[in-house]
């Protein structure tokens, strides 16, 4: 399997970080991306080196459209701010960070107002906290914030699963889950706590592209596909799971190349008019070398690779 790693910078911190790393690997089936966080163990890299082998090796599910809607991302920044980034974007549906430490309502208010100025009336607003409310906050920001702009949905408003599922009592806005998702069986236990009106999905984390497909199935909630802040070969996944999705009611949070620095591919995934294009993506030997990380980091992968690859059986004769 022909293989080789990358590290790229981000033009902002995301997630406490400011670099993406990884391998990619390229086998019958295509590229495929293997870049869990940092800070994970090697068990909890399992299902990212599952996913990869997923992609590398079997075809992706028929696809059932051609493109994938994706939304706006606007984090948490002043109104004429979040307003140029949703007009820049072309896209119908908005993702509005909320909750920020160190700001208030009246700023959340503020962007989500701006936002809908923008958007006009027929796009969608959805807002993420993140986890950042407690229960009472949340039901009290949430029907603020609602009744100022409406909302699609809110995106994990407190950041317990039992918390997700009493606010769902509270609200008639639909909650949904996406920290509460981190392993493959948290949607079933989101599912059965009634907990979500929507899963959020990542491919990496999950299993891979047929293992999330099966979860979308078994849970019956209707899902939005989101990135693990990826390059354009681990967002390809992401695009094709939500294209094989029998329903799609919801734009997908897969716009992110703009949170990294470079990529790996000649002609990045960027939304042209909100939509992402279905199907596999060709690594760029020329964009590949100019984000080759150093010997050290490169060595770090490899040796993680192989760690984790020793806990999953199949992986070890396809990377010998
Ligand atoms: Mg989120």
């Amino acid at each position: 399997m022909h293989t080789a790693t990358f590290a790229i910078s981000m033009p902002l911190r995301f997630r406490g970080i400011q670099r993406r790393e990884g391998v990619l690997m390229r086998g019958p089936a295509g590229w495929a991306e293997f870049s869990p966080f940092l800070d994970y163990d090697d068990p909890e890299c399992v299902p990212w080196l599952r996913s990869a082998m997923d992609s590398a090796t079997r075809p992706w599910p028929e696809p059932r459209r051609a493109t994938v809607p994706v939304n706006a991302t606007v984090p948490a920044v002043d109104g004429a701010t979040a307003r140029r980034i949703v007009e820049r974007s072309g896209c119908a549906t908005a993702k509005v960070k909320v909750a920020e430490p160190g700001q208030s309502l009246d700023d959340d208010l503020a962007r989500v107002a701006a936002v809908r100025e923008a958007l006009g009336a027929t796009g969608l607003v959805r807002v993420d906290a993140n986890g950042g409310w407690s229960l009472e906050e949340a039901e009290h920001a949430v029907a603020l914030l609602d009744a100022e702009v409406g909302l699609e949905y809110v995106e994990q408003p407190c950041a317990t699963v039992e918390e997700l599922a009493e606010l769902r009592r509270r609200t008639d806005v639909p909650v949904a889950a996406d920290e509460s998702i981190r392993r493959a069986d948290d949607p079933y236990r989101v599912r059965d706590a009634e907990a979500a009106d929507v899963a959020v999905l990542k491919v990496q984390p999950l299993g891979g592209v047929h293992a999330c497909l099966r979860i979308a199935e078994e849970i019956g909630l209707p899902v939005v596909v989101s990135s693990a802040v990826e390059t354009s070969v681990g967002l390809a996944a992401g695009v094709a799971l939500a294209a094989a999705l029998p329903e799609l009611p919801h734009a997908c949070g897969l716009g992110t190349t703009s949170l990294l620095d470079a990529d790996v591919v000649a002609e990045a995934l960027v939304p042209v008019d909100g939509v992402l294009p279905v199907g596999r993506v060709e690594v760029d030997a020329a964009a590949l070398d100019a984000v080759r990380p150093d010997a050290t980091t490169d060595g770090a992968w490899w040796a993680r690779l192989e760690r984790v690859a020793a806990l999953v059986p199949e992986a070890q004769e396809l990377l010998r």
